[in-house]
């Protein structure tokens, strides 16, 4: 079983009994979510393992990057089996409340420019904001030697990575593969809240992006963004907020498919937003 820690100052003493071995420095990695862990977040836990000796997970549902009309209060808190789907794998958790993490007074954003402009953020504009700000304040808390983000947050992977980089953190950003259900549908906190046909159309998403791809690598990247976004709509989705190809570590857009890109969508099933992406 994990340690479990729910302050700053307890994880860093963590941290540094961990650190300090008669053998030499052990090495630390880092996997931040917000819990209601599934086989997904488990994947980033072992992908972690393979960098470091000792895992450090934080589970915290992080309330600035929830607009008020988001679901942070409906989103699942499920602490007690996330310790125990973590069993072993993680050598701490570290479970903040809100007040930890924002103190009374708390005044402070990290604004990344780059990869964050559109997709995301012409539908929810404090989000990349909210995520930068709190991943920061992990990454100075832990100062781990790595940290696993997942390719389904494909624009946070990458304004994470950019974020490190502009202040110089000293951990090494890891982007691990998506975890997918046996229809290819993306496995997520959120797939909790589908009825039995939502779920059914949302196991649309992933084959219309493929579909998609195959589309653009026969040339017209802009054609294929639109033919998706309808077959989205026949296929039972209530809005789609954007199908885009865009190049995979900028994300800005792009011609013609000339370098590494990525697509990249959301769409909303009833009041449940899904995100996908893939490698075109
Ligand atoms: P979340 O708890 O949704 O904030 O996610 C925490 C971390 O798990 C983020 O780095 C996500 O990208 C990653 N993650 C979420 N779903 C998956 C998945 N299906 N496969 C791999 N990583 C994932």
């Amino acid at each position: 079983m994990a340690h479990i820690v729910s302050t700053i100052a307890e994880l860093r003493s963590a941290i540094a009994a961990l650190k300090h071995t008669s053998v030499g420095r052990a090495r630390i990695g880092m996997v931040p979510t917000m819990g209601a862990l599934h086989d997904g977040h488990v994947s980033l836990v072992t992908e972690a393992k393979a960098h470091c000796d000792h895992v450090v997970v934080s589970i915290f549902v992080n309330p600035a990057q929830f607009a008020p009309h988001e679901d942070f209060d409906a989103y699942p808190r499920t602490l007690d089996a996330d310790l125990a789907r973590l069993g072993d794998a993680a050598a701490i958790v570290f479970a903040p409340n809100a007040r930890e993490m924002y103190p009374e007074g708390f005044a402070t954003g990290i604004t990344v420019g780059g990869p964050s402009a559109g997709l995301e953020t012409d539908f929810r504009p404090h989000f990349f904001t909210g995520v930068a700000t709190v991943v920061a304040k992990l990454l100075i808390a832990a100062l781990p030697d790595i940290a696993v983000f997942g390719e389904k947050d494909y624009q946070q992977l990458q304004v994470v990575t950019r974020l490190v980089r502009d202040l110089a953190l000293p951990t090494r950003i890891i982007g691990a593969p998506t975890l997918r259900e046996a229809d290819g549908l993306a496995m997520s906190s959120r797939n909790a809240y589908l009825s039995a046909d939502e779920r059914k159309v949302a196991a649309t998403l992933n084959v219309i992006l493929k579909n998609a791809i195959l589309q653009a690598r026969r040339g017209d990247l802009r054609a294929a963004e639109m033919a998706a976004e309808s077959a989205l709509t026949t296929a039972g989705f209530d809005s789609v907020d954007y199908v885009a190809i865009r190049d995979a570590e900028s994300l800005s857009v792009i011609a013609a498919l000339e370098r590494p890109a990525r697509i990249l969508a959301a769409a909303k099933i009833g009041k449940t937003r899904l995100i996908d992406n893939m490698a075109v």
